[in-house]
């Protein structure tokens, strides 16, 4: 029988428990337990794929294609649970799915209510992930306890512990201690009301897990326990970490929370092992050297916008034993104030993904900058067509060359859309997306990964044209990694140049703390090489 575990949230948002939910996952696996993943998130988008950066970070790509909130990024990173289109539920996803039925005439004349329709519908989502090879479903509820929106999903996840049977449900419930300076005191009272309002609903918690500032004493334990009816040691404290979002896990462990959710869940004994996660931690904690890389971005100011890039650049730290420093670039000042200046003393340059026109003249001159002072340059997506744009300005001299996407007549479309993405109205789900075949030819991104064949993931509408691959080659930006069957460029290189990729897809979505990606790895390796060269 598979067990349920539900993460829901309460007194604000933003308070990790993405990061919580994958550090459980990491947990019961690392016992030996075959855990699947989900998230359901109360908005009315059918997904994050139109939503603004600003708003709500990544949006991250799963190899199916689907376009999901970056909470699943952490789950991905942390657990080897398999994410589809069924790991991220939304309250868009699932009125569609009510409406499309009740257009169906699958009610069969029954008024359709929250109660028992929708609620009915968000059950079967939760119960879709369970199965015979599954032994722990983790679910976490996007937005906060006492959100309207999120009404529905915690009415439905009271009245599932009842279909399921009791013993095979628990609820995780995160809260914040918020520690007030003035008198030097961690306050229990937010929680008490919000485990109150789970309450109400008829949701009585487990286990709660407190981020904190300061450790909670004793005495504050047993205050919570008092008034929010979980005994002291089922009250877990989550302190904010010194070094890594990567010792979360290693914390909840220590104050034996894997222990208490195998008793309450009546799973096998098991030691949890977590070893090889511990020697990573080690190796973040102490780092041999330090390399400085710039990420040029237009999202930049939140630190979740570009949230894997972030990652997969600390794992390339990991594989090399460096600290790398990431000095955050707003794309629009490269526009008024030099390249040598705002970069000096970067040792890397990356130009991750994006859309539309604004800071894009920015993102050029840090592709010039990097490709002419022979700094490790890495262009993702967008970075790639910037790559582009920028040899075909200022070394082939088209000084007309753009992407369609911001000049729609451009003199030299570099970039451009394919036949079948020109009659795309919707923006919605339509773009290149999820995981496709690359072939790598030659140069360093062949050597990085060491295979002729990979599978990496997409999210874009515009391509390199191949009227220019020619010309570009011929004046050494050459084409070095392909889709053979829809005869697309994904990956290019300039051979004369310490270490000048670009890539059409997102590697950053499949680099783990534990299996760094190989170019990102590699990327570092050149900076590194680059500080040393001094
Ligand atoms: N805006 C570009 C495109 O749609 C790049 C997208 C991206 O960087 N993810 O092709």
């Amino acid at each position: 029988m598979t067990r349920h575990i539900f993460i829901t949230g309460g007194v604000v948002s933003s308070l990790g428990k993405g990061l919580t939910t994958a550090s459980i996952g990491l947990l019961l696996e690392s016992r030996g337990l075959r855990v699947r993943i989900q998230k359901l998130d109360p908005y009315l988008n059918v997904d994050p794929g139109t939503m603004n950066p600003f708003q709500h970070g990544e949006v991250y790509v799963l190899d199916d294609g689907t376009e999901t909130d970056l909470d699943l990024g952490h789950y991905e990173r942390f657990t080897n649970s398999p994410l589809s289109r069924a790991s991220n539920v939304t309250s868009g996803r699932i009125y569609q799915e009510v409406l499309r039925k009740e257009r169906a005439g699958e009610y069969l004349g029954d008024t359709v209510q929250v109660i028992p329709h929708v609620t009915d519908e968000i059950k079967k989502c939760v119960a879709a992930l369970a199965g015979p090879d599954v032994d722990v479903v983790l679910t976490e509820i996007g937005g906060t306890v006492g959100d309207i929106e999120s009404h529905p999903y915690l009415e439905a996840i009271r009245q599932f512990r009842l279909d399921v049977g009791r013993e095979n449900v628990m609820y995780v419930h995160m809260t914040l201690l918020p520690y007030l300076r003035a008198n030097g005191e961690m306050k229990t009272k937010p929680t008490q009301q919000s485990v109150g309002k789970l309450r109400e609903i008829g949701i009585q918690p487990d286990v709660l897990i407190c981020r904190c500032e300061k450790p909670i004493t004793d005495d504050l334990k047993r205050k919570i326990s008092l008034f929010c009816n979980v005994e002291p040691h089922e009250v877990i404290e989550e302190k904010d970490v010194d070094h890594s979002i990567y010792e979360v896990p290693l914390v909840l462990q220590e104050q034996g929370l894997d222990a208490l959710i195998a008793k309450k869940l009546t799973l096998p004994d098991a030691e949890t092992d977590t070893r090889s996660w511990r020697d990573m931690v080690e190796v973040l904690k102490h780092p041999d050297a330090e390399v400085e890389i710039a990420v040029v971005g237009k999202y930049i100011e939140l630190q979740d916008s570009y949230k894997s890039i972030y990652e997969a650049v600390a794992h390339a730290g990991i594989a090399n034993r460096v600290k790398v420093k990431v000095r955050r670039i707003n794309a629009e000042v490269l526009e008024e104030t030099p390249a040598e200046e705002v970069l000096a003393g970067c040792d890397g340059v990356l130009v991750p993904g994006g859309f539309g026109v604004r800071g894009v003249y920015g993102k050029i001159n840090a592709v010039r900058h990097a490709r002419e002072g022979g700094i490790p340059y890495f262009g993702i997506c967008y970075g790639l067509q910037m790559a582009v744009i920028e040899f075909a300005r200022n070394v082939l001299g088209l000084d007309g060359a753009d992407t369609t996407e911001n000049d729609a007549d451009a003199k030299d479309p570099v970039i451009c859309l394919l036949e079948e993405q020109r009659e795309v109205t919707d923006l919605g789900g339509t773009m290149r997306l999820g995981a496709q075949p690359c072939r790598l030819l030659s140069g360093r991104a062949r050597d990085a990964y060491g295979r002729d064949v990979v599978q990496e993931r997409h999210r874009h509408r515009y391509e390199l044209n191949n009227a220019y691959r020619g010309r570009l080659a011929e004046h050494g930006l050459a084409v070095t990694g392909v889709n053979e069957q829809l005869d697309l460029a994904e990956v290019v290189e300039i051979a004369d140049h310490p270490w000048f990729v670009a890539v059409q897809y997102h590697p950053e979505f499949l680099s783990k703390p534990l299996q760094p990606h190989p170019l990102f790895a590699s990327f570092v390796k050149a900076a590194l090489a680059r500080k040393a060269r001094g």
